[in-house]
């Protein structure tokens, strides 16, 4: 019996030692695995690193307000090249021809932001896509409020409330694109919407509502209404080569029969001169944006300095 005892305390004790040598075996191939799986995944992410820092993206505006905006957006970020596809000399891109050059970088963009509504004639989104798979055209005039909208014409920058909407698009745009630096676009737009409002307060403070306008200078017609003023006449300066003397009478029968003010641009000064010789209206030569030396801010001194401006005329 006491040798039967024995045999089973030995037996139990085999059995014991065994599960746990088993047990110490399993733990052992886990942990291993364990590891491995970390090593892999530090590889995997050391290697996405790596491909991140390597590859600058690169995401394209098209023209001046559009990459005024998205250079406030991407302010401060790393691995980002933002770059501008026409010169800050070109202004509006409604008869553009794309470069050999143009083209090149548009190949080499992941992004391209355009302003919409017929801006960039010369951009086929459809075409794009299956010619540049990995390209995402944004246009940032996209859904934007329609009844503030006008029929072909795009200059919507113009509009200090719709280039708030018109500035979060690029930001949602780029937060997409960037997703690493996501975080950093939407604290940017944060700040730049903060500046954006504080220069919509300084249109608040103008008192224009009805008053007549003899305009020169398209994108001064959102402008204009965005301040209340009504139009009473548009002379169309980038379509009309040279401007009629029925045109010219007409306008300055406007202008003293509706004491109306003349809004131009640098490019409509000629005509605007003219305008004030005839009748003594004021003129205002306003900033429409779409030339400059690139400073981020000159969407906000631009409009500010138009708000000043028209101060004068209250
Ligand atoms: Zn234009």
């Amino acid at each position: 019996m006491k040798r039967k005892t024995v045999f089973i305390i030995i037996l139990c004790a085999a059995l014991i030692a065994a599960t746990v040598v088993i047990v110490m075996l399993t733990n052992e191939s886990t942990t291993g695995n364990n590891t491995a799986y970390t090593a892999n995944k530090e590889l995997a992410e050391g290697d996405a690193k790596s491909d991140a820092e390597n590859s600058t993206k690169t995401a394209v505006c098209s023209f001046y307000p559009v990459y005024i905006a998205a250079k406030n957006i991407a302010k401060g970020v790393e691995g980002l090249n933002l770059t501008c596809l026409s010169q800050p000399q070109t202004g509006c891109l409604h008869d553009y021809q794309l470069t050999t050059d143009d083209v090149k970088l548009i190949e080499s963009a992941g992004l391209l932001i355009c302003n919409g509504g017929g801006m960039e004639s010369f951009v086929n989104a459809a075409e794009y896509a299956k010619t540049y798979p990995g390209l995402r055209v944004l246009y940032a005039s996209e859904n934007l409020p329609v009844n503030e909208l006008e029929e072909d014409n795009a200059h919507y920058w113009m509009d200090a409330d719709l280039y708030e909407i018109y500035a979060q698009k690029v930001a949602i745009a780029l937060s997409d694109f960037d997703t690493e630096n996501a975080g950093i676009y939407m604290e940017n737009y944060a700040a730049y919407r903060e500046k954006i409002e504080e220069t919509i307060a300084l249109r608040d403070e103008l008192s224009l509502e009805g008053k007549k306008v003899v305009n020169l200078s398209e994108p001064l017609s959102y402008l204009a209404t965005d301040l209340g003023m009504e139009v009473s006449m548009f002379i169309d300066l980038e379509e009309e080569e040279s401007i009629s003397a029925d045109t010219l009478a007409k306008a300055c029968e406007i202008l003293r029969s509706e004491d109306a003010v003349i809004l131009y641009d640098e490019e409509g000064a000629e005509v605007a001169n003219t305008l004030v010789t005839e009748t003594g209206a004021k003129a205002v030569c306003l900033d429409v944006i779409t030339t400059g030396d690139g400073n981020e801010d000159a969407w906000i001194s631009g409009m500010t300095s138009n708000y000043n401006l028209l101060k004068e005329i209250q």
